[in-house]
């Protein structure tokens, strides 16, 4: 029987309903998805003896029958060990025993069989060869005996279960479809087969499932055996590539090439409120480098927390309107688009243009109003949330876009903005440092400005970690610095799905803050279900000294900017990501006070320790995201599904960025260099047909 890779899983002999539509949980639906499926890790069975030789110290594989088992206790102590009595041909017995394992007894039960791996060690008590917790697997009578073979006397590869599908029956199925294995075609360009010496397509999977006799395990084991080596490749340069094409596309479009006169220079200038930063010079000629030309600018700014990035935007956003052009600023909240909004007016009203705010909680009329004034050209400026990203909102002749915080936002609606006018540039920004390798695959097809530099007069912010029983000695020093005249922040957390809770929490702390602990100052609250007048009134009096302590859920997480708010208290800290916490802390020190970050945690792993550890001792934006990227994993990292990180099958943007790097080396040369246009033209075609499926982004077009 031969299969075809596009072949639904049905079609394998062992896959019934049941099991694919486990497969298929784990979006596995042909057989090229299920071979693509890579084992996580390899072990050696290759040393495979009798019972009778095995020597006390070896890693060893044994195929044995079980004698005896029974759940026994230990001295007094009933600790659930597990015991059973094994032996093969050779008449010698070997114990195994596994504590705890009550929930072994009816698998290992007289008479079966089944392969043993692990240590051999020596029972001097009672005088036998015994393995404590070895490996195994069931073997049964009726598998037949090539496949038989497949679980011990080799490299086995272990793969992770998918439901009930255990890693021996994976092994299974893909010894199946290898030894069915269609002529599998190498899409790879061959200049990059020949000039990096990659083993071809067929090789690589059926090596990377069952590796050759000769295979080096600790290569394997880190998946830098050649055969790993050219999957993981494989799947990062088709993924380059699409990102290249994409950007260069881009870049083909018609775009504004904004004129930079003397007067567009001064009117700049004109609305700076403050000297700024070299580095905040440094970018803003980076991105009217870009807006100049032709093409449309997609380029990311990244800056860490209260680097300055908004006054630069707001310098970008004059270009545009000095050449005529309207300006929209995106902003992932209500209340960030609202402070924008109150802080950025006053500035463009300088130069004689009034921005207008569009949220969703604007009345009908009022949109009404709003959206016919950006029709026509009227109002120059729009500021606003995901409203703006409404079908009937158009402008006249929008030219520039910022859009704020970008991880917030899904990669798909950074594109429906950019529809909306005659291809304008866009600007993103965000404050959650990129890792290098997340750079290179969500944002690939953006150029990349960086802030490395702190506004002047900061001082380091003072970061403690307060257990939740001695939260009475936070409440004293909030209490000290509103007497001295300070304000502060207390944040708790949104639990999981439920906004609600968190509100209801926030709402308790409230009232509990302002009635019992502080009642002599003034506490304010704020969190997403209030309305929007509610929202800004509660803005307005944190921000005019009003209210000395907001009680807040994670709304004012991005953006808020009250320099005398010196203390910024997080509840249950445990429970946010290090990037978040991270961008909590950015709310204060803001101005020339010391300010203090206090992280009240209620239980703590492991992971959550070292989690509230790295966030006391650095303050460094980028080594804080990379090990939130590494401590959670890419698809948490910013905490929301659609943020665009490609799903890959074998490679791994932490473990294999250095495959990554020479990845989009070698894309981005075939792409704006290829062998021959026949090259290019396959290449394109099998992204097309690829790129979706595979990485689950946005078609290339
Ligand atoms: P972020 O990059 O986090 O968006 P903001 O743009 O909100 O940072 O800037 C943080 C604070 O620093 C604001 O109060 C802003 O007015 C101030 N700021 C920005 N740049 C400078 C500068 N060059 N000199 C003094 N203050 C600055
Ligand atoms: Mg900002």
């Amino acid at each position: 029987m031969t299969l075809s890779l596009n072949q639904p899983l049905e079609y394998l002999k062992g896959v019934g309903p049941g099991r694919a539509a486990m497969l298929h949980a784990k979006g596995l639906m042909t057989i090229e998805d299920l071979l693509s499926y890579a084992p996580f890790r390899y072990e050696d069975r290759s040393n495979m003896k009798s019972i009778a030789q095995l020597a006390p110290g070896e890693m060893a594989t044994v195929v044995v029958e079980v004698r005896s088992a029974n759940l026994a206790g230990f001295r007094r102590k009933n600790l659930g060990l597990f015991e059973a009595q094994f032996t093969d041909a050779s008449r010698a017995v070997l114990l195994g025993k596994w504590f705890h394992g009550g929930y072994l007894a009816d698998r290992i039960v007289p008479g079966r069989k089944l392969a043993l791996f692990g240590k051999v060690e020596f029972d001097s008590y009672r005088g036998e060869l015994q393995m404590l917790h070895p490996e195994f697997e069931m073997l049964s009578g009726d598998d037949d005996e090539g496949e038989a073979a497949l679980h011990v006397g080799r490299i086995v590869p272990i793969y992770e279960a998918a439901a009930k599908i255990n890693t021996k029956i994976l092994r299974t199925l893909m010894y199946r479809i290898i030894s069915a294995m269609p002529p599998i075609e190498d899409h790879l360009p061959e200049v990059l087969v020949r000039r990096l010496r990659l083993p071809d397509r067929a090789t690589a999977l059926r090596e990377t499932h069952f590796p050759a006799p000769d295979a080096d395990l600790r290569m394997l084991n880190s998946f830098r055996s050649p055969v790993q080596f050219r999957l993981i490749l494989e799947e990062f340069f088709w993924l380059e590539c699409g990102l290249a094409l994409k950007r260069g596309k881009a870049r083909m479009m018609p775009g504004i090439a904004f004129q930079i006169t003397d007067r567009v220079r001064e009117q700049v200038k004109a609305i700076l409120p403050f000297k700024p930063t070299n580095a905040q010079k440094r970018v803003l000629k980076e991105i009217s480098d870009d807006m100049k030309l032709p093409s449309p600018m997609n380029r990311l700014l990244q800056g860490d927390v209260g680097s300055g990035k908004t006054i630069v935007a707001a310098e970008a956003c004059v270009i545009a309107l000095e050449n005529g052009y309207q300006c929209a600023i995106l902003a992932p909240t209500e209340i960030l688009a609202t402070q924008h909004y109150l802080s950025l007016k006053p500035l463009f009203t300088k130069l004689g243009y009034v921005p207008a705010l569009l949220t969703g909680s604007n009345t009908a009329r009022e949109k009404l109003q709003i959206k016919k004034l950006l029709a026509q050209g009227l109002v120059k400026i729009a500021i606003g949330t995901h409203a703006l990203l409404e079908k009937d909102v158009e402008f006249d002749r929008l030219g520039f876009i910022v859009i704020d915080e970008q991880h917030r936002f899904g990669v798909m609606q950074r594109f429906e903005l950019a529809q909306k006018g005659v291809t304008p540039d866009v600007l993103v920004m965000t404050a959650t440092p990129i890792p290098r390798s997340l750079a290179m695959t969500i944002y690939g097809d953006l150029d990349v400005s960086a802030i490395d530099e702190m506004p002047p007069g900061r001082k380091k912010i003072i970061t403690k970690h307060v257990p939740n029983d001695q939260v009475e000695l936070v409440y004293s020093f909030l209490q000290r610095q509103v007497e001295a005249g300070r304000q502060a922040y207390v944040v708790y957390p949104v639990i999981e799905e439920s906004e609600t809770q968190a509100m209801k929490a926030a709402q308790q702390m409230h009232a509990h803050l302002s009635k019992e602990v502080f009642p002599n100052i003034p506490v304010g609250l704020l969190h997403g279900r209030l309305t929007s007048a509610e929202k800004e009134s509660a803005m307005d009096d944190f921000k005019h000294g009003r209210i000395k302590i907001l009680v807040s859920t994670t709304v004012i997480e991005v953006g808020v900017d009250v320099p005398n708010a010196t203390v910024m208290v997080v509840e249950q800290a445990e429970r946010f990501g290090l990037a978040q916490l991270h961008q909590l802390r950015g709310r204060v020190g803001r101005g020339a006070d010391q300010s203090y970050c206090v992280l009240v945690t209620e239980k703590l792993n492991d992971t959550g320790k070292e989690r509230i550890r790295t966030l006391v001792d650095t303050t460094d934006g980028f080594l804080i995201a990379e090990m939130d990227l590494k401590l959670r994993g890419p698809g948490e990292f910013f905490g929301t599904k659609q943020s665009g990180i490609p799903a890959l099958r074998i490679a791994n943007i932490l473990r294999d960025e250095d495959i990554l790097v020479l990845a989009r080396r070698e894309a981005n040369e075939f792409v704006n260099d290829p062998p021959s246009k026949e090259d290019l033209a396959k290449a394109v075609t099998y992204i097309r047909d690829h790129w979706q499926r595979s990485y689950g982004l946005v078609q290339v077009g």
